[in-house]
């Protein structure tokens, strides 16, 4: 049974406590084919490097290990590892039997380690603890032992103790994994059942499926199909990730791998998907498929000089990528024409911003993002709401729903104070404080992801000097008393800049955004009132101040490179500003409505 030497692990860490400085480690010690492998026309077709450095993006990668003349096959199984990302991680976490818990021994346990420390419960993994930089000279073994003990609920007697950094105690780490970590026991005789646990698009090879076999077999010219999108296809190529990708003659339960079959789309292979035969088609799927929903939407718009079909262009290349990116056509009175596109959290949404601009050179002007309301109006019927200006009017809105989260804080015991005020301040519900240890605790708050997605996590670990950590997941829809908000330049509402706040909190968010767009847009030939106001109602008012007559003439008076300097900075200026009426806003101030205090 080849399946009793293959192990299928992730390493599961808080950010930065040397999850992709041990997997680099792994890489180094161990091979990439058994024996048998070698032997085959594999080799021939492709040239092995032994220097492996983790450039490549992996999403999976098999190790083969050899111990007292036995060969394991070890894959590696990568994993997001963001709170917007979790059902990605919870679907990797289940193509495995086993994690390594990696803790670095100076910081112990934290939120993103307790959070990855449940996924994997969920999925009944075999855990084990790895207690990294022990190099370091503030390491404190015992204590991080006894705090994972603790929390965590797992014995640490025999916990590898390691440097990740300067390769210590890695042979214990591949012990562990071999002696730990229970083999696969799937059936390779009985029909095909395999988990997409991800899948990217490849310009030369359509989509590669990264793929765990739990039953049967796979190998090229099979018919494949796929459960929730129905899609059936012919498998072109089966292999495994290594050092690049190695085709292999097929995949059987308990591998992992990749399959590709001319896919066009990465939206017909979505991750938690079930791959089978069909002509053999099986009763139900594997577990947990779900279809991954936005949860916060924001306008993208060309800026000044930026064609809207090279926009649109762009998404839809970014789209092909990404299952969880969508986006509609959508008309702004103050931008223009652009995009309505959702995001599954605000870290997704700064990647895709920052992908258009550093990929595609483009310049964008992003809005305010909003989560999706529902509003129930007076004729009974309930509508989702995520653009502010597609709001009913007032009278016709009988009452809003806004979506909550839970969320946990790990923070040390002196910054209590500080983060309850906080969660307070962003319309928190308490619900718990519990100990870790005498010096450290979590938090449980219930709080709207409204206020969630405006800057909470910046605040969270200024407040904290950074000791803080947090993670939140969706719990429901509740009623709350929300009005739009909306603001005029000169006189003239800006639809891009309209939200939907809290009545409570809107005097005083209205004043903010005044001060902060008073900040950012610069001064004109004449005074440019800022006002906030809930329908005819005006509740915040600031004006820039007009340009003096005599600084412009001065500064024209003055020499040649005064000048030119002037003018080039004015040129840097005019990027990404878009004339709204007779005035020029910088995209800066469509994000300034984004900053809390
Ligand atoms: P990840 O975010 O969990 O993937 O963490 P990385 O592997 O990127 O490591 C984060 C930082 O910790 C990097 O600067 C590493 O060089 C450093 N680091 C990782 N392992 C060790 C270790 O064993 N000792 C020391 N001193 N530093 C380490
Ligand atoms: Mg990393």
């Amino acid at each position: 049974d080849r399946q009793k030497n293959i192990r299928n692990f992730s390493i599961i860490a808080h950010i930065d406590h040397g999850k992709s400085t041990l997997a680099d480690r792994l890489i180094e010690k161990t091979g990439m084919l058994t024996e048998r492998e070698m032997d085959s026309q594999v080799l021939d077709s492709m040239a092995l490097e032994k220097e492996r450095g983790i450039t490549i993006k992996l999403k999976a990668v098999r190790l083969v290990h050899e111990r007292d003349g036995e060969e394991y096959i070890l894959n590696l199984i990568d994993t997001p590892g963001h709170v917007d990302f979790n059902y990605e991680v919870s679907r990797s976490l289940a193509a495995c039997e086993g994690a390594l818990l990696v803790v670095d021994s100076t910081q112990g346990v934290e939120a993103q380690t307790l959070a990855n420390v449940y996924l994997a419960m969920d999925q009944d993994l075999e855990m084990v603890p790895v207690i990294n930089k022990i190099d370091l000279p503030s390491a404190r073994v015992d204590e991080v032992k006894k705090e994972i003990e603790d929390i965590v609920a797992l014995d640490t007697e025999h916990a590898p103790l390691i440097s990740a950094k300067n390769g210590v105690g890695i042979d214990d780490v591949l012990d562990a994994i071999i002696d730990e970590i229970p083999a696969p026991t799937g059936d390779a005789n009985a029909p095909l059942k395999a988990l997409i646990f991800d899948s990217i698009y490849d310009s030369y090879r359509g989509v590669v499926c990264y793929v765990r076999i739990f039953d049967g077999k796979v190998k090229a010219g099979d018919r494949i199909k796929m459960w929730a999108t129905e899609k059936e296809f012919e498998v072109v190529e089966v292999g495994v990730n290594a050092n690049g990708s190695i085709p292999l003659k097929e995949l059987s339960a308990g591998d992992v791998g990749y399959i590709t079959a001319s896919i066009k789309n990465v939206k017909e292979a979505r991750v938690g998907d079930t791959i089978y035969d069909p002509a053999n088609p099986p009763k139900e799927a594997l577990p947990g498929y779900k279809k991954v929903v936005p949860m916060v939407y924001s306008g993208i718009y060309p800026a000044e000089g930026e064609s809207y079909t090279d926009v649109r262009d762009a998404l839809e290349k970014l789209q092909v990528n990404d299952a969880a990116l969508v986006f509609d056509a959508e008309t702004s009175v103050a931008l223009g024409f652009g995009f309505r596109c959702g995001f599954l959290g605000l870290l997704h949404m700064e990647i895709i911003q920052e992908r258009l601009e550093r990929e595609f050179d483009l310049d964008i002007i992003t809005t305010a993002p909003s989560v999706i309301y529902r509003v129930h109006t007076v004729d009974g019927k309930m509508e989702e709401i995520q653009n502010p200006s597609n709001l009913p009017d007032p009278t016709a809105i009988e009452y809003m729903e806004e979506p909550f989260v839970r969320a946990e804080i790990m923070s040390p015991t002196d910054y209590v104070g500080t983060i309850m005020e906080l969660c307070q301040e962003r319309r928190g519900r308490y619900i718990s404080m519990d100990y870790l240890e005498e010096t450290r605790v979590v938090i449980t708050y219930e709080l709207p992801l409204n206020e969630v997605i405006y800057d909470f996590f910046d605040a969270l670990k200024s407040k904290t000097r950074g000791y803080a950590s947090y993670d939140y997941e969706l719990i429901g829809y509740e009623q709350g008393d929300l009005v739009k908000m909306d603001i005029l330049i000169n006189g003239e509402l800006v639809d891009a800049f309209s939200l939907i706040v809290h009545k409570e909190k809107a005097y005083e968010r209205g004043r903010k955004i005044c001060e902060r767009l008073t900040g950012v847009i610069p001064r004109h030939q004449f005074a440019v009132p800022i006002q906030a106001a809930i329908g005819s109602k005006i509740i915040a008012r600031e004006t820039i101040r007009a340009v003096r007559k005599d600084v412009l003439a001065k500064c024209y008076g003055g020499d040649i490179s005064r000048k030119r300097k002037l003018l080039e900075k004015q040129k840097e200026g005019k990027k990404r500003m878009r004339s709204i009426g007779n005035v020029e806003v910088p995209q800066e101030a469509f994000l300034a409505v984004l900053k809390y205090d």
